[in-house]
């Protein structure tokens, strides 16, 4: 065993600082997690920071929400991720700001990390258009704590309901409302039909759980409306079929607890989930730097942060325009990003000058998924509906999983579950 290194002062790097460029990397998600392996093994020390201590594959979390997956198959600890890098080392912690002048991160215990080039990775958060307060009713789907949350108050409610003689409030436990009809929504009100209508069918003795409704409320005259062609018709015909009842140009007035007004009509629903909009995590007020209407980081086409030296922001907390569009906020285009600065980074220490070069998206595809067998799918002019839509967008979130044994656990309970309509996580645990 090594001596452990002693930290200096407040410094939380955790050896010292030497000759070798430092960089800090704030954020292991898709960004972060990104550049830090694409900076792995080079001669360039990093340190890579978060809040968590895993790392979490934010697009399956409505699955933890619908009792299909448990939250270890979506989480992997940083610190094993990173443990083939000699040179990397993982913090946890919170950072609150960004000294310039002296080129430190602040984190909240009052410590710091010098650096010499810093990625900021940290991500987004819901937005709930000035009424933060209906956070609480209407959880969104972005931590595990959000998720657990869900499951436990969508299960109990069916619970609950079993119990409950008068018909009025047992409806009002059977009712589920999902807000935003984009990707997020059109997975979470089709997954709760489903697991209304096939999982819970036969468990209960005085209720039928397919009495359970779910609707699904978007502003808007659409679904998934930044898919193409008839994707977004099918997806509302799909729903419709599920038994989801489908409110469009519906506007969210308020929530309170187990209330939802919208349109002007009152919605009694033990269940409320929030997927309706997101903002950037407000990382920029460390940097004083310029925003979008996102709250995004303006960044150059080099991913760098102007007017901040050594500083680029990465994934859903930066703002970049490609072909006069702002990149949309996917895990995707996040780790498309950490590649590209993490592959320029790796000259740091060759005392080559370091060429910013421009970075640029190339889609994968884009896929929602409505329910067993039905998801939407995009790339390039291709066009995908129904089963093998379904196929590419399981193939598609095995494959980005981290680590063989989540692959192989989640494929194994994906196709035990096609075959059963079960799902194995149903825990009330909060
Ligand atoms: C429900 C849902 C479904 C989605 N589905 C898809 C999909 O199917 N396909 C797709 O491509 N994209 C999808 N997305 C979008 C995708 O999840 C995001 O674009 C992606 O997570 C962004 O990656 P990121 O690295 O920028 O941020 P994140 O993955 O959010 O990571 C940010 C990290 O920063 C850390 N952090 C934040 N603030 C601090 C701080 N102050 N101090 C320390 N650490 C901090 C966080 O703990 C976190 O680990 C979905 C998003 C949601 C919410």
């Amino acid at each position: 065993m090594p001596e452990p290194t002693p930290l200096a002062d407040m410094d939380r790097t955790p050896a010292p600082v030497g000759s070798a460029a430092h960089v800090v990397i704030v954020g292991a998600g898709f960004a972060g997690l990104a550049a830090a392996q694409m900076l792995g093994k080079s001669k360039v020390r990093v340190t890579i920071v978060d809040r968590r201590n895993y790392h979490l594959f934010v697009p399956l979390l409505y699955q933890v929400a619908t009792a299909a997956l448990s939250p270890a198959d979506i989480a992997a600890p940083i610190r094993r991720v990173l443990a083939a890098y000699p040179n990397i080392d993982t913090v946890l912690g919170e950072v609150t700001g960004v000294d310039q002048g002296t080129r430190r991160v602040l984190l909240a215990d009052g410590g710091y990390l010098p650096y010499d080039r810093l990625i900021l990775a940290t991500g987004s958060m819901y937005d709930y258009f000035g009424h933060d307060d209906w956070a609480a009713h209407a959880p969104g789907l972005k931590t595990i704590d959000n998720a657990r949350t869900i499951r436990a108050r969508l299960l109990k409610a069916f619970e609950q309901a079993e119990i409950e003689a008068d018909p009025v409030r047992r409806d009002a436990l059977l009712t589920t409302v999902v807000i935003g009809g984009g990707p997020t929504g059109v997975e979470m009100a089709g997954t709760i039909a489903e697991l209304a209508r096939y999982t819970l069918a036969n468990d209960f003795r005085r209720i039928d759980p397919r009495w359970a409704k779910v609707i699904l409320v978007e502003a808007g005259p659409r679904l998934l409306a930044n898919f193409p062609g008839d994707l977004p018709a099918y997806a509302t015909a799909t729903l419709a079929g599920m038994g989801v009842e489908l409110r469009l140009n519906t506007r969210v007035e308020n929530i309170e607890a187990g209330v939802v007004t919208a349109g002007g009509q009152r919605i009694a629903a033990a269940t409320i989930v929030w997927g309706a909009g997101i903002r950037a995590q407000p990382s920029a007020a460390w940097l004083g730097a310029e925003t979008d209407r996102l709250g995004r980081i303006k960044v150059k086409p080099d991913l760098t942060v102007p007017g901040a030296a050594g500083v680029y922001a990465l994934g859903d907390v930066a703002g970049l325009d490609q072909d006069g569009a702002a990149l949309p906020a996917l895990a995707q285009v996040a780790k498309q990003q950490g590649q590209h600065l993490g592959r320029s980074l790796r000259r740091l220490r060759r005392g080559k000058p370091l060429k910013d070069r421009p970075f640029r998206y190339r889609s994968r595809g884009d896929t929602a998924i409505i329910g067993r067998s039905s998801a939407v799918f995009v790339m390039g002019p291709l066009r995908l509906k129904k089963t093998l839509a379904w196929m590419m967008w399981a193939l598609v979130h095995v494959y980005l999983l981290i680590g063989f044994d989540k692959r192989a656990s989640v494929a194994g309970q994906w196709a035990w579950r096609y075959l059963t309509q079960e799902r194995g996580a149903r825990l009330i645990d909060m």
